[in-house]
């Protein structure tokens, strides 16, 4: 079986300094369609001269440009005019990340782009409703704090929504007047490249540049760079101590969205219904692969057989296959390595005394592409390292619990802390087992509703700040507090 191309991307995919293509200078690396494995382009890697040349672009852009003192609604107009670029492009980059992630073409047009168009709606009106703060002192002094851009935000995303994740950065970083150096993953490429190549048009010259090529390459090179202010990492916990550390060593801010092994505690007071619907979104929306997966389903022991007899009798008809079919549920995952990284947890959760209940195979009958079955495994107990390590695929792991106390134990003990689920109808549950989570979010009775204006980002090594409205002020402006004398009173005369 093959499957058809959503697009026939670029045969060479290159990034921008200022208003021309970077030098490359490094491999050139290969981009392939997850649904059939084939070949579809070259990315052209930037070395470390090529990053240079973007990151002098970025700073000549906020060092002599006017981007950092727009007025608020000039600034706005530009966020406005980016947001309907996305609207007038969204079936172009639909299709183009579809050809890179293999993602769902559907779920990439109705979710994905309409998010990365509204984050820099959302964006445009956070700054309409920003304020500095004023004191008045006795005699006759006035203090402001005003909060001024940063400078060159080097902005580093993964492969996993890179278009969703990655305007999250681009909006926040540029709506307080920074100017940036976006990063993907060398994987997926395709969609990021062409809409940095269209929002050339709507914004001004180096306010946004694009380098491509190997994290350890490309991306070392451009948080290692000296001209970079700040660094906005999504990825993987081991890559964020490498990005923190070379932070460190620069002394400029960094934010870390990492990693998640998220509880999803299905309490025998829930609406079954419903938490059945979260648990399969939870863990098989995304292809699986989303750092919010709800992957350790926690189900109270004496609905535990029940509910897990009516969760693989549902991940057995979900529909894998196309992407851009219209009722496919489940794409193949995102490259040939990632899909047998997943699947050896198959043997990992056998060796630590699990079964596996669904899945847990290739699925061979769709052709070359990167397909797996839903799975899900069951283990003794939390210990084991499909409850403890991110699979970031649709693979779940069920465990029983017995009385809150016991599903707070479990679904705390890990390294990780981004999210939990909680199901449950019975208020008190609600509220003595969420206000024990140790997770950046919480989400009681519905799976994944990200709400902008809240923080969101993790405890432990799920992370390192926050994103969000208030959170991206912070981390993308500077504070700078000004006094002036209203009333100069005379001063002491030293010497006098
Ligand atoms: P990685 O950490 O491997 O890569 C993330 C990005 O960092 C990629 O662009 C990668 O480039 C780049 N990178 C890798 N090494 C370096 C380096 N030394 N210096 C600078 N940049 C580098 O993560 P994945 O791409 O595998 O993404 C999956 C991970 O992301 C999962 O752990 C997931 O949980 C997490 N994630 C977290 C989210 C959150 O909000 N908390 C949201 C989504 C994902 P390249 O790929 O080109 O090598």
């Amino acid at each position: 079986m093959s499957f058809d191309l959503p697009i026939e991307p670029p045969a060479r995919v290159t990034g921008w300094a200022g208003d021309r293509a970077t030098g490359g200078g490094g491999t050139e690396l290969p981009v392939f369609y997850p649904a059939t494995g084939a070949r579809i382009s070259t990315l052209v890697e930037d070395d470390a001269c090529a990053v240079d040349q973007a990151v002098i672009a970025a700073r000549e852009a906020f060092d002599r440009g006017p981007w950092p003192s727009l007025s608020v609604p000039e600034r706005m107009d530009h966020l406005e005019r980016c947001r309907q670029t996305i609207l007038d492009h969204v079936d172009e980059l639909a299709r183009l990340e579809c050809a890179a992630t293999g993602l769902v073409l559907r779920e990439l047009r109705e979710r994905h782009m309409q998010r990365a168009a509204y984050n820099f709606r959302f964006f445009a009106e956070f700054i309409s409703q920003s304020a500095g703060q004023r004191w008045d002192q006795a005699p006759g002094f006035m203090t402001t704090v005003s909060r001024v851009p940063v400078g060159v935000a080097a902005l580093i995303a993964p492969w996993n929504a890179p278009v969703a994740l990655a305007t999250m950065k681009i909006a926040s970083a540029l709506a307080f007047g920074n100017t940036a150096v976006l990063k993907p993953s060398e994987q997926t490429p395709l969609a990021l490249a062409r809409l940095v190549e269209l929002l050339q048009d709507v914004l001004p010259e180096g306010v946004l540049n694009l380098v491509n090529g190997r994290g350890p390459v490309t991306g070392a090179a451009l948080v290692d760079h000296p001209g970079v202010d700040l660094v906005s990492f999504t990825g993987g916990t081991q890559t964020g101590r490498t990005i923190m550390a070379a932070a460190g060593r620069n002394l400029v801010p960094c934010t870390l969205e990492l990693g998640g092994k998220s509880a999803n505690i299905v309490f025998a007071s829930a609406d079954i219904d419903r938490a059945l619907d979260g648990a399969l979104l939870g863990i098989f929306s995304n292809n699986g692969q989303q750092c919010l997966a709800g992957s350790r389903i926690l189900v109270e022991r004496r609905i535990f057989d029940d509910f897990v007899d009516r969760f693989l009798d549902r991940a057995s008809r979900i529909r894998v296959g196309d992407p851009l079919a219209d009722g496919t549920e489940l794409g193949p995952l995102a490259s040939a390595a990632h899909r047998d990284r997943v699947l050896g947890f198959v043997d990992t959760a056998l060796a630590d005394g699990g079964a596996v209940l669904t899945g847990g195979t290739r699925r061979d009958d769709l052709g070359e592409g990167y397909f797996v079955a839903p799975t899900a495994v069951t283990v003794p107990d939390n210990s084991a390292r499909v409850a403890q390590d991110e699979i970031f695929g649709p693979f779940a792991t069920f465990l029983p619990f017995d009385g809150e106390d016991q599903a707070i134990s479990i679904a705390n003990d890990t390294r990780f802390g981004l999210v939990s689920y909680i199901w449950s109808d019975h208020l008190p549950t609600v509220m003595s087992v969420s206000e024990r989570m140790r997770s950046g979010v919480v989400w009681v009775n519905t799976p994944m509703m990200r709400e902008l204006r809240a923080p969101f980002g993790g405890f432990k090594t799920s992370g390192v700040g926050r994103e969000g409205g208030t959170a991206c002020e912070a981390f993308y402006t500077e504070e700078r507090t000004l006094t002036i004398p209203t009333h100069p009173p005379p001063l002491r005369k030293l010497g006098a």
